[in-house]
């Protein structure tokens, strides 16, 4: 009889690479890291089975910090080479790391595609609202009016909604997590590994250089409990320091309204509990904008089909039981014609 093997236990050590990390002092994107080792770590995931692909932008230099397989690819094109790697190695877990300039910009379209074909990857999108690795540009995410080298008089551009994209392009796992919640992102990310397609996590990043802060409203840690709220699927959407606050349906408006417990006989039955099947209440969920809601995080949506390489196996496997293909005979089939 053979010994039983050692399995060793992964730990979020066994993802650390001795490659030296070039993000700014301070920056959102270590705490991500250190958010992402643990995800893999806890889900028993194991460097030789993963992959980390990226495109263009300071987030997409993460393949270089995860001691697992990795490609730096070229600028909002990444959603390709994940597709491609996913089909023809079904049996890794496939990551994509991307911003929001590589991955709503130049890479929208392909963003697009990956999420409505439902390729069984994860799709970690930072979010700091500004092109950092070309040195502050707005971004599809920035605020209008904000002022930046390209945008010296503010912006006037409308942002768009990572979250609200993602719904909108047919994804079926839409979740949103904060850089510096360690306790929160990691379960959100193994939530996102588990789900069998396209898991779409959009993460608020802190840019400490060119746009500091600009989630402090609702990520300052003394009064995140009342900015905050983080749903869990079949549980009331209630928040607060005093868990006083949660989120009603106002039929009337058709839209949702934050209010306070035992406030006008309102009670906990007035609440809404979090169904994340309910594709409806996660678009409402996700256009709520603080400060006059809470920053809504967690699994926003799941609502699991089959996924795209699962359906191109599947495909491929039926026309292998068919009779033998002929490469000729298909070539010359239909309409061709001879030049004399
Ligand atoms: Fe991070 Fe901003 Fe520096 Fe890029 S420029 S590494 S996003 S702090």
């Amino acid at each position: 009889m053979n010994k039983p093997v050692d399995v060793k236990k992964i730990s979020p050590k066994d993802f650390e690479t001795d490659q030296e990390v070039r993000w700014c002092p301070g920056c959102g994107d270590y705490a991500i890291l250190k958010g992402v080792q643990m995800a893999l770590a806890n889900t028993g995931a194991t460097p030789e089975n993963t992959v980390f692909v990226s495109g263009i932008g300071c987030s997409s230099r993460f393949p270089y910090y995860v001691s697992t397989y990795g490609f730096h690819t070229i600028h909002g094109r990444a959603p390709g080479f994940a597709t491609g790697i996913k089909l023809t190695n079904p049996e890794l877990d496939v990551w994509l790391v991307t911003g929001d300039g590589d991955g709503l910009s130049i890479g929208g379209n392909h963003m697009l595609h990956v999420l409505r074909r439902n390729v069984n990857i994860q799709i970690m999108l930072f979010n700091n609202e500004i092109y950092g690795l070309t040195k502050g540009q707005y971004s599809p995410t920035s605020r209008p009016g904000l002022k930046t080298p390209s945008t010296p008089m503010g912006s006037v551009d409308a942002p768009l909604s990572p979250c609200i994209f993602a719904l909108g392009s047919g994804a079926r796992f839409v979740a949103r997590g904060i850089d510096t919640s360690l306790k929160e992102l990691p379960v959100i990310l193994a939530r996102a590994k588990e789900h069998q397609g396209a898991s779409f996590v959009e993460i608020y990043q802190n840019c400490i250089v060119y746009n500091d802060n600009v989630f402090g409203h609702f990520t300052e840690k003394k009064t995140a409990k009342d900015t905050q709220l983080h749903v869990k699927h079949g549980e009331k959407m209630i928040f607060g320091k005093e868990i006083s606050k949660g989120l009603r349906f106002n039929a009337e408006k058709f839209a949702l309204e934050v209010v306070t417990l035992g406030e006008a006989g309102i009670t906990e039955d007035d609440i809404l509990t979090h169904d994340e099947t309910n594709r409806h209440m996660a678009f409402m969920l996700c256009e709520l904008e603080a400060p006059a809601f809470p920053a809504v995080c967690g699994v926003i949506y799941c609502n699991p089909t089959e996924s795209y390489d699962q359906s191109v196996h599947y495909q491929v496997a039926q026309a292998k039981q068919q009779k033998k293909a002929d490469f000729n005979a298909l070539l010359r089939r239909g309409r061709t014609w001879t030049i004399d």
